[in-house]
């Protein structure tokens, strides 16, 4: 069986074709500039790169390049796209309605329409990648993923913002968290690892470190807190997003700064974080080459992050009324060590120990200290494989 499974974004669209007798990726690409001057498709397979500098006005031209590369005679992985037996989406914004991930019908496809205001940026473009993959392929098996479903577990307590109850009520204002496809997958892989699977009562803080970053609480397999919110612009600061502030210092920014709403969330999601701290970059490994000749905001910025990042660990430990295991994910979170060691160094009154050779060593997966109280992983996410599975699981 061969799942396509499709990331598609405004001006961009990923893509991985997986077999999942063996749950390989076969091929896999991104069209990038989509709608724009200089649209390029770059595609993977066989241990070779294949760049296509061709039109794409839309997702429709996009996806039948997508195509055109999957069936060529160089770089193509399928004879015709009748090999391929559904496709997966990743969609951001389920809202309130769509958690589980289900098979696309005329009816979800109207639910995540409808959810448009939540998910201005990301929903359209999904919702552009699903009708594309129609067009092209009409009547296979398409299956949207939420990356919010796996938080629809959490509690009132976790997701009711404290502002007056009928903005829930009626405009569904609320917390909903981000990346949970991945949270989900790290949090099932430590299960695993950890030999406790199906026990309700294991309690695990998964750390997605990347670009956009999210902690959550997962006790025995069920998200109960997260720190992205009805946006991914809260929790912790990230390569450019501000994260969590003070909601009255936008007024007093924008009269100062003579910003509108629209020109201040700008500056919140694209010019804040480690990037607007530090004024040198978005990227850890700038930050650490800056800190390390001596730029102090990079160093500040950096101590923020996990500073920040620690309090998040501690006040799930509370959530859940301890921790067995953390884990790290992501860009970050698989590759920083620094960052890894920097959270983890706030933590020890908590019985957190790192080992500072396995956690220097790149590709181990415990990095606990034999007395650390808490087992301190490195789990590689994989969301893509997520879609993949849930798409073969509904088909
Ligand atoms: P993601 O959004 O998960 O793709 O993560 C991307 C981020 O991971 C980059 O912006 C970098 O800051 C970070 N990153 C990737 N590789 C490394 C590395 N080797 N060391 C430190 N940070 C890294």
């Amino acid at each position: 069986m061969k799942i396509l499974v499709i990331n598609a974004g405004s001006s961009s669209l990923k893509y991985q074709l997986f077999d999942m007798e063996t749950e390989t990726v076969i091929a896999k690409g991104v069209c990038e500039r989509i709608g724009a001057d200089g649209s390029v498709l770059t595609h993977k397979a066989c241990g070779e790169s294949f760049v296509y500098e061709e039109p794409m006005k839309n997702h429709v031209d996009a996806i039948a390049l997508v195509f055109k590369a999957l069936t060529a005679d160089k770089g193509g992985v399928i004879k015709d796209m009748n090999e391929i037996d559904a496709v997966g989406h990743r969609v951001l914004h389920g809202g309130e309605k769509l958690f589980d991930s289900m098979l696309v019908t005329p009816e979800v496809e109207a639910a995540i329409e409808a959810n448009i205001p939540l998910g201005p940026l990301h929903n359209p473009a999904n919702l552009a990648g699903i009708r594309a993959c129609r067009d092209m392929m009409p009547g296979k098996p398409q299956v949207a993923v939420f990356d919010t479903g796996f938080h629809h577990t959490m509690p009132p307590k976790a997701y009711i913002y404290a502002l007056p109850y009928e903005y829930y009520t009626k405009h569904a204002a609320r917390r909903y968290g981000f990346h949970g496809t991945s949270h989900r997958y790290v949090s099932a892989e430590a299960a695993k690892l950890l030999g406790r699977e199906n026990d309700p009562e294991l309690r695990i803080v998964t750390c997605h470190l990347g670009n956009g970053s999210s902690f959550a609480a997962v006790k025995g397999g069920k998200c109960v807190d997260t720190s992205m919110g009805i946006t991914p612009l809260e929790g912790i600061p990230m390569g450019t997003r501000s994260g969590s502030i003070d909601p009255a210092l936008l007024e007093y920014i924008m009269g100062l700064e003579n910003l509108d709403i629209h020109q201040m969330l700008n500056v919140l999601n694209k010019k804040s974080g480690m990037l607007g701290v530090s004024g040198v970059s978005s990227d850890f490994r700038d930050l650490w080459a800056a800190k390390d000749q001596g730029n102090e905001r990079a160093a500040l910025a950096l101590d923020i992050f996990c500073y920040d990042g620690a309090k998040l660990v501690a006040s799930y430990a509370a959530a859940m009324g301890g921790c067995d295991a953390i884990v790290f994910t992501a860009g970050v979170g698989e590759n920083d060590n620094r960052a890894r060691a920097g959270i983890c160094s706030y933590l020890e009154f908590m019985g957190i120990k790192l080992d500072a050779e396995k956690n220097n060593t790149r590709g181990t997966v415990d990095l606990s200290a034999p007395d650390s109280k808490v087992k301190i992983l490195c789990i590689p996410t994989n969301e893509e494989l997520v879609i993949a599975r849930d798409t073969k699981a509904l088909i």
